[in-house]
C-alpha cells in the first residue's frame, strides 16, 4: 500500500477505495480470490451483537459508503431485546427491529437480523456459518465489527464469530448456497463498551453524512439515554473529538486487524 503519511493513508484508504486483492492480504485465504471479483468500494457491512451497536458505533462508515451510491448492510446477531429495564423483551425486540429498519432506510442501506438471544449469543459453528452465508450473500468489500476488548460478552462473541465467518466465507472448499467471497478489508469499531486495547489507526471523515447518521441513530428508543447511557452525547462528541485529531469536522476512528497494517516495502 503506497502510504507515506497518515494523511495519505486516510486519503488512499477511502474505506475501500484501493482495497488490495484478497490474495495480497496476509492471513486471508488466497485461493478464494479466484472466485471474487475486484471489490467495489461501495459495498460495506456492519456486523454487531445488538442493533444499537451497528448504528451508533458502525453506522457512520456505512452511511458514507451508501451516500456514494453503494450498498450498505447492517447485520445484528440479536435484536437487543433485553436492553430495557421497563419494556418487556418481546416488545422491546420488536421496537429495536423497527428502529433498525427505519434507520437503515434513512441511510439508504439495508437491515438484516439473526435472532439469537440477547446476552446469550453463542459462539459455535451454526452461528459462524449463518454469518458466513450472509457475507456470501451481500459480498461486502468491507466488514466493520466489534473489537474483542469488551466487557460485554455478546460483543466478544461477535468478534470471534465474525472473524471466523469471514474466514469461512472466503474458503471455496466450504460449500454453501452462495459461492465463496473473500472480504478484502475489516475494521473494528470505536464502541464505548469495547475500549480495552482499542487502538485507532484509521480516521474517517464523516462530515458529509454526520447529520443523517445522527438522525438515523435517533430512531432508537435508547439514543437519548433512556436506558442509562447517553449515546447521543457520547457519539456526537466522540465524532467531534476524532475530527479534531484528524483535521475534519466530524470523524470516526477505526482499528484495523494487525495483518491489515502490514506493509510490503522496497525502501523505508
Ligand atoms: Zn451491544
Amino acid at each position: 500500500m503506497p502510504v507515506h503519511t497518515r494523511r495519505r493513508f486516510l486519503e488512499s484508504i477511502g474505506l475501500g477505495a484501493s482495497a488490495l486483492p484478497a490474495a495480497q492480504m496476509p492471513g486471508r485465504p488466497a485461493s478464494a480470490d479466484s472466485e471474487t471479483p475486484q471489490p467495489s468500494r461501495s459495498n460495506i457491512m456492519a456486523i454487531a451483537a445488538h442493533p444499537g451497536d451497528a448504528f451508533f458505533a458502525m453506522g457512520a462508515p456505512v452511511a458514507l459508503e451508501a451516500s456514494l451510491g453503494g450498498q450498505g448492510v447492517f447485520l445484528s446477531l440479536s435484536l437487543g431485546e433485553r436492553g430495557s429495564a421497563s419494556i418487556p423483551a418481546p416488545r422491546y425486540g420488536a421496537m429495536q427491529r423497527e428502529a433498525s429498519e427505519r434507520a437503515a432506510r434513512l441511510l439508504a442501506a439495508q437491515a438484516a437480523f439473526l435472532t439469537w438471544s440477547d446476552g446469550e449469543i453463542p459462539v459455535n459453528e451454526e452461528v459462524k456459518l449463518a454469518v458466513c452465508d450472509i457475507i456470501r450473500q451481500y459480498r461486502p468489500a468491507i466488514v466493520v465489527t466489534h473489537w474483542k476488548g469488551s466487557w460485554h460478552k455478546d460483543h466478544r462473541a461477535c468478534y470471534d464469530i465474525v472473524n471466523d465467518a469471514v474466514f469461512y466465507a472466503g474458503l471455496p472448499a466450504i460449500a454453501r448456497k452462495d459461492k465463496a467471497h473473500a472480504v478484502p478489508k475489516m475494521f473494528y469499531a470505536d464502541n464505548w463498551e469495547d475500549a480495552d486495547g482499542f487502538r485507532a489507526d484509521t480516521f474517517l471523515d464523516i462530515t458529509p453524512v454526520f447529520d443523517r447518521w445522527i438522525e438515523a441513530c435517533a430512531a432508537f428508543p435508547m439514543w437519548l439515554g433512556e436506558n442509562g447511557f447517553r449515546y447521543n452525547d457520547y457519539y456526537r462528541s466522540l465524532a467531534v473529538e476524532r475530527g479534531c485529531l484528524s483535521g475534519s469536522r466530524y470523524a470516526v476512528a477505526l482499528m484495523s486487524p494487525a495483518e491489515q497494517l502490514v506493509r510490503h516495502a522496497r525502501a523505508l
